[in-house]
């Protein structure tokens, strides 16, 4: 029945706007509200995340896609839009309210408890509420899908399609490769002095900066924003309203520049997904998946924003900005910014190790749920494989196993979206260059501070398409070719071997 694919559609443009009102909320609060305000802004946010939760899971919602038949649906997006929905209710349908509330309450314990025991250098404050997340996500798991690996599931959840049969032989390959230039590479940057990089730069001249590193970039100011918070973030209020933020609290030049370029990255797909006006002010205009998304921000961090091309054009207008870049060279600010070497936390890491970082991660949840790692051994566990796999050994438990979020909020099964979206870049950037007709081409476009030919590909090949096709069918319409680490491995070693001879 069309109308049925009418009511869910009306719904789903509801939903889409509740939840653009809750980020709304949580962008005044990551950036504006007064320490007084928050305890309302919070009260807000649990109504609304409530609302929301209700909406999708009333029963109109599973009569409409009942009744909906493939016949009624006239294009790709109207078909994409039932599909994750029918996803989501089967889901929904088999959790019961009461697990997803323990969920709820032990991530808000979690949270505070990880926050104490990183403080306090103690996992051991951290492992009893940890290890009952655990056991809860892993309950969810197996009542969606009871036939399936729990780990499976959960990858699934952030990147549809995934899976450890695909990860295990993409991640062993990868760390071979990586571990292979980080071999040649670390040490020929070990004596490189990057200290001019942290001088104290002037916090207004960064900042507008910035601002123009998003113009050029195509950052669209009318239907968009910026400011500052603890952590740089994407959010999008609607349709018109897509906003990030950055950090200019320490004094290295780098960071932010690191930041805009991949918060911007973010933030280009969702004000392009909006122009299309087959899914603008849906769920699908959010973009595909974490993988995809994190391909789009890490395509302009480092795979355009850290080339010779790319600072060929922004150099002299950092150098006019910032005096104390007098005296460095293109050359020498090249060599600092993509300085490679083993290093413990994972944010920090840079291009080349840090897919290591993601591949240990992948390592400790695939233990911890098929039971081989023990909630109260991670610390030990963890310890060993990042000297194995990232060639450093923590010194404390804080700049280790306790050194991200993610676990406390529940969040297993994450990670690998980081790394992918690495591969996923390298494989848009191979396309990007056979499309221009050559890499000199491509480094044609980035040194002339034009970067619109980029960018139009960009959003013909992959905003434009929002979150219709899946990540695996998206890559395949785009390139031609599945999912790969040879274009990123082939992409380090030419970076790398120019750069470090
Ligand atoms: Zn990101």
């Amino acid at each position: 029945m069309r109308e049925a694919f009418e009511k869910l559609r009306e719904k789903d443009r509801e939903i889409t706007r509740l939840g653009y009102a809750l980020a709304t909320i949580e962008w005044d609060l990551e950036t504006k509200a007064p320490e007084k305000g928050a305890e309302e802004r919070g009260a807000e946010l649990s109504m609304l995340s409530m609302m929301i939760h209700d909406a999708s899971t009333a029963e109109e919602m599973y009569s409409a896609a009942d009744a909906i038949e493939d016949a009624d649906l006239r294009n790709d997006a109207e078909r994409a839009l039932v599909r994750n929905w029918r996803k989501d209710l089967r889901e929904e349908k088999n959790v019961p309210s009461e697990l997803v509330g323990r969920i709820g309450y032990l991530q808000g314990a979690a949270h505070a408890k990880w926050v104490e025991a990183r403080k306090k250098n103690d996992f051991s404050l951290f492992a009893p509420i940890l290890k009952d997340l655990i056991d809860a996500v892993r309950e969810k798991a197996l009542l969606i899908a009871p036939e399936a690996d729990p780990y499976d599931t959960l990858l699934d959840e952030f990147e549809p399609g995934m899976s450890k049969a695909v990860l295990d032989p993409l991640f062993g390959d990868l760390e071979k490769e990586l571990h292979r230039l980080m071999d040649e590479y670390a040490p020929k940057c070990a004596h490189l002095d990057t200290s001019f990089l942290r001088r104290g730069y002037d916090r207004n001249g960064m900042e507008s900066f910035c601002r123009y590193i998003m113009e050029k970039m195509g950052f669209d100011f009318e239907r968009g924003t910026y400011a500052e918070s603890a952590h740089p973030f994407t959010t999008t209020l609607g349709p018109d309203d897509i906003r990030i933020t950055n950090r200019f609290t320490d004094e290295g030049l780098f960071d932010p520049i690191g930041s805009v370029t991949h918060e911007t990255g973010h933030a280009l797909y969702e004000q392009n997904a909006a122009l299309n006006p087959e899914i603008r002010g849906t769920s699908l205009s959010g973009g595909v998946s974490m993988g995809i998304h994190e391909s789009q921000s890490r395509f302009w961090e480092n795979f355009m924003g850290r080339t010779r091309a790319f600072w060929e054009f922004m150099y002299p207008e950092a150098q006019k900005r910032f005096p104390s870049l007098e005296g460095i060279s293109l050359d020498e600010f090249l060599l600092a910014v993509n300085k490679t070497e083993p290093s413990a936390i994972r944010v920090n890491a840079d291009e080349l190790t840090y897919s290591l970082h993601i591949i240990l991660r992948y390592r400790m949840e695939k233990g911890i749920f098929d039971g081989s790692i023990k909630v109260e051994d991670i610390p030990s566990e963890w310890n060993r494989m990042s000297e194995e796999i990232i060639r450093y050994t923590p010194k404390t438990d804080s700049e280790g196993c306790l050194q991200d979020s993610h676990w406390a909020g529940g969040m297993f099964g994450y990670f690998p979206t980081y790394a992918l979206g690495n591969l996923y870049a390298a494989m848009w950037r191979e396309q990007l260059i056979d499309d221009l007709g050559g890499e000199e081409k491509l480094d044609e476009v980035l040194s002339s501070g034009n970067f619109t030919p980029i960018t139009y590909w960009q959003k013909d090949n992959i905003w434009y398409k929002g979150g219709i096709y899946l990540p695996k069918d998206l890559l395949f319409k785009v390139t031609g070719k599945s999912l790969d680490m040879r274009p990123f491995v082939e992409y380090l070693e030419e970076k790398y071997s120019r750069l470090y001879k």
